[in-house]
């Protein structure tokens, strides 16, 4: 019994085993499937593209191209793969015997590019010869090409070449001469970089002058004129600038050049400033000397002016009193009366004359008296009003005119003044000094035909106000 369980047991662990290892065996079928599709599509590239070519290049008469010829043969005609593996060993080897047997002299046909070269080498120093001709070229076109500085050392170079009876003498020979182009390219970036560089510098330099134009001084018209022939002179000297760039093969030549146009820039530019210079000092100098011309000549015109005015003043001023004098009074008595005489605009006149002076002379002196009478005009101005005139006729008498006024008017001013005078009191030493005056009134009337009539009316008033008492007013 216990037999039978262990045995059955047994046959079920094994029909597990059977499963798994079934399906071990269906998965690796699959994966060999795949790879045999992989196989067949590559078998078949091969077999379409590798015939063909094989023909192409087998085509003469050795063991390598025969060798060939039945490789193609064999794919083309799908053959096992060990027999394909065993005729691409023979291809080999053919191939390497091939190269180091000699070719038969006269032998005609397409060479490959490697028989053809190991031919040329094998075959009497034909290939030596056209190595060295090759290099040479080479060297003579470099010579036609870059900078001459190079031409010595590429002469030697093509010489040593000329001379070489082997290979390996060529190959040293070869990197000699790529040195030098290596040199020639680093040092044509390098001159590059300094060219811009210095082509930079120029540009900088010239934005500066023209800065520099732009900033200068006011335009006068000989500097804009100045200014026109600089500006045309830049444009010649940029414009060759630009040519020499481009036509300029050393960057020696070129700074040379940019150098010598530079400096004549800075000449012009130099010329044009002295002459900017010039021309503002010129300006400047003319413009003080016009203002100093100017204000001297509105100082002496001035100073006329004032000298007029006072030669006026004087003309029409008391110089004791400061009040009018005599001709100035005739003036405007006249000028009143042609008025009243024209437009009826009436006008008074006082006459005034200081009671006893002769006496304040005789006691206290002549200064005193001119004190006393600079003290009455002092006085008596204030009570008049701004259009009316206080003049000293002469000696110790005064005249008033008084526009637009009758002589009730008149009168009222003539108390108004002799009350102002008489409360005077000139203290000298001890004394007190006492003034009156004496006041003749007169009005303008229909009938007058002068001032002076007017005024000898004022002045019988006057004489009227002395008679009578004096320290008084009396109207005519
Ligand atoms: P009245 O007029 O009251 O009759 O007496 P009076 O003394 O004023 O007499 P009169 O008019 O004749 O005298 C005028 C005097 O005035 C004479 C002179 O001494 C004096 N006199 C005239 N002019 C001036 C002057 O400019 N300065 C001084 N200090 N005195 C003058
Ligand atoms: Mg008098
Ligand atoms: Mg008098």
């Amino acid at each position: 019994m216990a037999d039978d369980q262990s045995r059955d047991k047994h046959i079920l662990e094994l029909n597990a085993k059977a499963e798994k290892l079934q399906a071990q065996k269906e998965m690796l079928l699959k994966e060999l499937n795949k790879t045999e599709e992989a196989l067949q599509v590559t078998v078949n590239m091969y077999a379409r593209y590798l015939p063909p070519i094989l023909d192409y290049i087998q085509d003469q008469n050795s063991s390598f191209t025969a060798s060939l010829k039945q490789l193609s043969t064999a794919i083309k005609n799908g053959d096992p793969k060990s027999k394909i593996e065993q005729l691409l060993t023979r291809v080999q080897t053919d191939m390497l015997k091939d190269t180091h047997e000699p070719m038969a002299t006269g032998q005609k046909g397409k060479t490959s590019f490697l028989s053809g070269l190991f031919k040329s080498a094998e075959n009497g120093g034909d290939y030596l010869e056209n190595l060295k001709k090759g290099y040479i070229d080479l060297v003579n076109s470099l010579k036609e090409t870059i900078d001459s500085t190079y031409t010595p050392k590429l002469n030697q170079i093509a010489a040593s070449i000329q001379s070489a009876d082997n290979i390996d003498a060529i190959t040293q020979l070869k990197d000699e001469l790529f040195s030098q182009i290596q040199q020639y390219i680093y040092n044509l970036g390098a001159d590059r970089e300094k060219i811009t560089a210095f082509v930079k510098e120029i540009v900088k330099r010239i934005l500066q002058i023209e800065a520099g134009i732009n900033n200068s001084y006011e335009h006068t018209n000989s500097s804009v004129q100045s200014s026109e022939e600089f500006g045309s002179l830049l444009n010649r000297e940029i414009g060759e600038l630009k040519n020499s760039v481009d036509v300029s093969e050393r960057l020696e030549d070129l700074k040379t050049h940019v150098s010598q146009t530079l400096s004549s820039i800075e000449i012009a530019l130099k010329e044009k400033s002295a002459k900017d210079k010039a021309v503002k000092i010129m300006s400047e100098k003319s413009r003080t000397d016009f203002q100093a011309g100017f204000s001297k000549l509105k100082k002496e015109l001035d100073q006329a002016i004032k000298h007029s005015k006072d030669l006026e003043t004087k003309l029409n001023q008391d110089p004791l009193t400061k009040v009018y004098n005599r001709r100035a009074y005739i003036k405007r008595i006249t000028n009143e009366m042609e008025r009243f005489l024209r437009y009826q605009t009436i006008f008074s006149v006082l006459v005034l004359d200081i009671d006893f002076f002769k006496k304040v002379n005789d006691t206290y002196g002549h200064a005193i008296g001119d004190k006393c009478l600079q003290e009455i005009t002092k006085r008596t101005t204030p009570v008049l009003r701004k259009n009316d005139m206080l003049a000293r006729y002469g000696g110790e008498e005064f005249v008033v005119v008084m526009p637009e006024t009758p002589s009730d008017g008149a009168l009222v001013v003539a108390e108004k003044i002799r009350t102002s005078i008489e409360k005077i009191e000139f203290i000298y030493k001890n004394d007190t000094i006492k003034m009156t005056v004496s006041i003749g009134v007169s009005q303008v009337r229909n009938g007058d035909k002068s001032h002076e009539t007017v005024f000898e009316r004022a002045d019988a008033a006057l004489y009227r106000a002395k008679s009578e008492g004096r320290n008084r007013v009396a109207v005519a």
